[in-house]
């Protein structure tokens, strides 16, 4: 059994072709500067060279076009017939109250869908556009939405509601609903296979650390809190989000000429760690110039991990209890350096790195000490094949 996997923005469309039987990737890339001047798509066959094809690419119908033609060419392709993609799955980014698992497409859920593209201005109507050319493309093949918020739909009231008028909870849906849920969910589940324990038999804090971050609370098996709010602007410090701040600042910075437009920008593009640093969103740029004495780079490497592990902290109290805190995304996955810092304040509730495997030793693995009371993962992600999983499971939906 195949399944495409396709997670579509505005402008750009990553596919991955995965054998499910042994869960390998058989191709995989990436379309770009849809709809812009220079658009071009890059296709990638398991084993073999990159391969860049330079064409106009109108809309997401037509990248999607070239994928295939590649998958089934002759030299480079995958598969000998369209009719070997027997699924496709579709990262979507908000789902709303009403999915609290994947589901497979049909009109009924495109609907729902396009309501809430008011929740997720920036990524739903982009997931849709993927949805709608794929059906158009390949209509007999089933397509199931899996989406980020829905891992989170387990969360008790008293964590997703805010403390505003509740009107605005029931007349507009404002809640928290957490993003990265498939990421959460997909490290969860290695966890626990690498502790050798039923998940539902356990207390997990996933610390998904990347360009975007979030904190998950993981209480046999569902989620029972997550640090990304009613968008994925809330929570820690991130490449360029602001994470939580005091709302008042919004009204304090307007009265100074700031319209909201602005400050929208600000919070999403020019905040987080490169409005600290004033260096880079990137975290490599940011420990470099730490390591040379910039002390802004200083500050902003101190303030993300605070955000993280005061956020730990909390869960742990959520949960009344830790078992295995888990690192993964681009940074999780590999600073050595922030894992030890945010570490270090968590000694009061049993944890303690070994030096040498969060330093030097690669891949997934453990890197508390050996008799550690709480367990520390380094798992990387791999949200592409927890779709297609779920994919797999709801295609009969
Ligand atoms: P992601 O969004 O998961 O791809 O993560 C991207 C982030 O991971 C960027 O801020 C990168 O700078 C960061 N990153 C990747 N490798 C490293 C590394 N070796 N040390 C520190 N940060 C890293």
């Amino acid at each position: 059994m195949k399944v495409l996997v396709i997670n579509a923005g505005s402008s750009s469309l990553k596919y991955q072709l995965i054998d499910m039987e042994t869960e390998e990737v058989l191709a995989k890339g990436l379309a770009e500067r849809i709809g812009i001047d220079g658009s071009q798509v890059t296709y990638q066959p398991e084993g073999k060279d990159k391969i860049v094809i330079k064409e106009e690419l109108k809309d997401h119908g037509d990248a999607l076009n070239i994928i295939i033609k590649e998958l089934l060419d002759e030299e480079v392709g995958v598969i000998d017939d369209i009719t070997e993609i027997d699924a496709v799955g579709h990262r979507t980014v908000h789902g709303g109250e009403e999915f609290k698992d994947s589901v497979k497409i049909d009109g009924d859920v495109i609907e729902k869908l396009e309501e809430y593209s008011e929740l997720a201005p920036l990524h739903n109507p982009a997931n849709l556009m993927g949805i709608r050319a794929m059906q158009e493309l390949l209509p007999e093949v089933p397509e199931v939405a899996v989406f980020d918020t829905a891992f989170h739909s387990t969360m008790p009231d008293y964590a997703f509601i805010y403390s505003i008028p509740y009107e605005f909870y029931t007349d507009y849906s404002v809640r928290k609903y957490g993003f990265h849920g498939t990421s959460h969910k997909y490290v969860a589940i290695e966890a626990a296979k690498m502790l050798g324990k039923p998940l539902d038999e356990l207390k997990i804090i996933t610390c998904h650390l990347g360009n975007g971050s979030s904190v998950c609370a993981i209480k046999n098996g569902k989620s029972i809190d997550t640090s990304m709010g009613f968008t994925p602007l809330a929570g820690l410090v991130m490449g360029t989000r602001s994470g939580d701040i005091d709302p008042s600042i919004l009204f304090y910075i307007n009265s100074k000429g700031y319209s909201m437009d602005q400050i929208n920008k600000i919070l999403n593009n020019e905040s987080g760690a490169l409005g600290i640093s004033g260096v880079s969103s990137d975290f490599r740029d940011i420990e470099a110039a730490a390591n040379e004495g910039n002390q802004r780079a200083i500050l902003t490497l101190r303030k993300f991990c605070y955000s993280i592990y005061t956020t730990i902290g909390s869960y742990a109290a959520a949960m009344d209890g830790v078992d295995c805190i888990v690192f993964t995304g681009g940074i999780g996955e590999n600073s050595a350096l922030d894992r030890g810092q945010i570490c270090k304040n968590l000694s009061f509730m049993g944890v303690e790195l070994d030096h040498d495997a969060n330093w030097f030793e690669k891949g997934n693995r453990f890197i508390n000490v050996p008799d550690g009371k709480v367990k520390v993962a380094v798992i990387a992600t791999n949200e592409e094949l927890m779709i297609a999983r779920d994919t797999i499971e709801h295609i009969n939906d």
